[in-house]
């Protein structure tokens, strides 16, 4: 059965109010749509965790500066809704709905918004928190499923939960590839058959980083290079490549020795489309 669809906040919090008086867990996965595989292995996760699966499509405004792809980030609901058969509840509300006039409140986390793309994206995780604050306030789920794909927003809204005392459970699904490794994006879809290859680069320097790791490697500089040596010859620019500690995001510096568990992460421009893929290791 095609999920039920609703457009309003209060709609939102309603519909899940009902499920939880029937009884059911509520389960939450929120997207910006243009779904692929990696977005429907959440929804199942979500499933399998709660009676009732509930997914929000919303191309956050907030999230994006100025400059970004807010304009032609890829909208397909009538695809999207095809594809969440086995998702309960959308809600896929206007901008306005979220954010109505008058709205001034936004959630801002420190440190570990700081790293990574912090620098690159000025803004951005403020706009990730707030709206999935607004959601996990409407949706009161028990369990919300994000992907590790990004991995410092899955730290951000951690620390959010954690320091708002959302009574929720966070879940981290790892990263859905495509069958060459490339890990799956919605942005993926603006690459060209070239970049399509030259991107790549970011999962196999990941994954030669990461052999480097279990080989014994321990010195940030060969890890961070080894990632490099796939990336550099096929990237448009690059916006890091770091070895960062798997909860602080600290990062190990070139001539330092890492820790037995890191994460190694990488963000770059493949053409224009911006790319990110991550590997914890240890
Ligand atoms: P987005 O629609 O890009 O905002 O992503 C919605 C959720 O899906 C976020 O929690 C992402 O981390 C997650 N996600 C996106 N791509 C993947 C992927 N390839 N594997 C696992 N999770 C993903």
């Amino acid at each position: 059965m095609p999920p039920v669809l609703v457009r309003e906040p209060e709609a939102f919090r309603q519909a899940c109010d009902r499920a939880r008086s029937l009884g059911s867990r509520v389960g939450f996965v929120p997207t910006m749509g243009a779904l692929h595989d990696g977005h429907l292995a959440l929804v199942r996760e979500a499933r399998s965790r709660a009676g009732f699966a509930a997914v929000s499509i919303f191309v956050n405004p907030a999230q994006f500066g100025p400059g970004e792809d807010l304009g032609r980030y890829p909208r397909d609901l009538p695809g999207d809704l095809a594809k969440l058969d086995g998702a309960d509840l959308v809600f896929a509300p206007a901008a306005a709905a979220m954010y109505p006039v008058g709205d001034e409140t936004r959630v801002r986390v420190g440190a570990l918004a700081e790293p990574l793309c912090g620098p690159f994206r000025p803004g951005h995780f403020e706009g990730v928190a707030t709206v999935v604050t607004k959601l996990l306030v409407l949706a009161g789920p028990c369990v919300a499923v994000f992907g590790q794909k990004d991995y410092q927003q899955l730290a951000v809204i951690r620390r959010v939960v954690t320091d708002l005392f959302l009574p929720v459970e966070v879940v981290g699904h790892s990263i859905i590839r495509e069958a060459d490794g490339l890990a799956m994006s919605s942005r993926n879809a603006y690459l060209s058959p070239s970049e399509r290859e030259r991107a790549l680069g970011l999962s196999r320097g990941l994954a030669a980083a990461a052999r480097l790791f279990e080989a014994g490697q321990r010195d940030a500089k060969a890890l961070r290079e080894a990632v490099l040596a796939e990336v550099l010859p096929r990237a448009t620019s690059i916006d890091y490549v770091e070895i960062v500690h798997p909860e602080s995001l600290v990062r190990w510096r070139d001539g330092e020795r890492t820790g037995d568990r890191v994460v190694l992460a990488i963000a770059c421009r493949v053409g224009g489309t911006r790319l990110i893929d991550n590997r914890v290791v240890g």
